[in-house]
């Protein structure tokens, strides 16, 4: 098939060179040489994160860890603040689970606030709350610094859920410094790799909680998952061994890169393609809380998104329509992992020429 690059928010471009990397010859996952590819994608993992919490990468796609997040260690009242798709998708699971779940909802394009959270905690009884640290569909960054600020002053006992599942290798926060408790995210977004990895970051308490539950199910059992590590750096289960070569060589590049300056590259490709957005559509954030992996361009001049994109993909790019219920009343140009100013310079540029604007 013909190259596409790819400006959508997953999966995003990934170069040729981790492509490649998958090829190389299977060795068996019970073998001395997965258990060392194992723990050096962990400790670079979590060198790159600044984090000294647990951190597992599963196969799986990020969706699987926000379940497995749930049932390690949720049992009673869990508070899931919802401000687009994705945030509603990590409610809808915790019912499917039969869990005591809560929704703190605000329109969508806004986003959550200290104070709001506040409010519904302040009720008492939770247990756990969720954040989505970059919602994707709306192109909104919660201000989770501020929101975990105020659940660990004032709700200690409370555990703080994150999706980061577009935001960690892109964007930046201190999940140590802030007290997380469980972060989750993807390999097909900002880490820049081929859909099929998940990781879960997670805290001295949170495994400490998982113990304590008995119905905490399989897969994704952090427990099972640490004492197998413990045993041999290997995991339970079949892992994606190709995967994780990839994943391997790609946080070699990572590391070199610098995650402060793979942020402020991040940074930098965010506000050239806001300011893009704002001059020809409008940005569909609220201000002060845009994205720094994507920008989602509410649609203004009424223009066909599907038309726009297959103009592109004739130039072999694509951008994304907008999700679900925002379909064509929003696109979305993704601006996460590998791609640079200049991709965003290439990309804006064509769409300009296509729309003749
Ligand atoms: C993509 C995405 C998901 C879903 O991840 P999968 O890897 O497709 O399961 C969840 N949350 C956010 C914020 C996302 O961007």
């Amino acid at each position: 098939m013909a190259h596409k690059k790819l400006f959508i928010p997953g999966p995003t471009e990934v170069r040729e060179e981790v492509l490649k990397a998958q090829g190389q010859w299977m060795i068996g996952h019970r073998s001395k040489d997965f258990g060392e590819l194992n723990k050096r994608c962990i400790d670079k993992s979590k060198q790159i994160l600044n984090t000294k919490n647990y951190l597992f990468w599963y196969t799986s796609s990020g969706t699987g860890c926000m379940e497995g997040a749930l049932r390690n260690v949720v049992t009673g009242k869990i508070l899931h603040t919802v401000n687009g798709a994705f945030s509603d998708r990590w409610f809808k699971i915790s019912k499917a689970c039969g869990k005591q779940a809560s929704s703190l909802a605000v329109e969508w394009g806004k986003a959550i606030k200290p104070e709001m959270v506040d409010a519904e905690l302040a009720k008492g009884g939770y247990q756990a709350v969720t954040i989505t640290q970059n919602e994707t569909s709306t192109g909104v960054r919660n201000p989770i610094e501020d929101i975990a600020k105020l659940v660990r002053t004032k709700y200690p006992d409370v555990l703080i859920l994150v999706d980061a599942v577009s935001g960690i290798m892109g964007d930046w926060f201190d999940i140590d410094g802030l007290g997380l408790d469980i972060v989750v995210a993807s390999s097909q977004k900002a880490v820049a790799l081929p859909p099929g990895l998940a990781i879960s970051v997670i805290s001295q308490r949170a495994l400490d909680k998982c113990r304590t539950v008995t119905d905490r199910g399989y897969y994704f059992d952090y427990d099972a998952m640490l004492k197998r590590y413990e045993k041999d750096f290997q995991t339970p289960t079949t892992p994606a061994v190709s995967l994780f070569w990839a994943l391997d060589l790609q946080l070699d590049a990572i590391l070199k890169e610098g995650m402060q300056n793979r942020y402020q590259r991040h940074l930098e490709m965010a506000r050239f393609t806001r300011d893009w957005t704002a001059k020809y559509f409008k940005v569909y954030a609220e201000p002060g809380y845009e994205s720094v992996t994507l920008t989602t361009a509410a649609n203004t001049r009424n223009i066909v998104v599907k038309d726009l994109n297959s103009e592109l993909g004739k130039r072999g790019m694509q951008i994304s329509n907008g999700y679900g219920d925002i379909k064509e009343k929003t696109f979305r140009i993704a601006h996460m992992g590998d791609l640079t100013m200049a991709d965003m310079k290439e990309v804006t540029t064509a769409i300009v020429d296509v729309l003749k604007l």
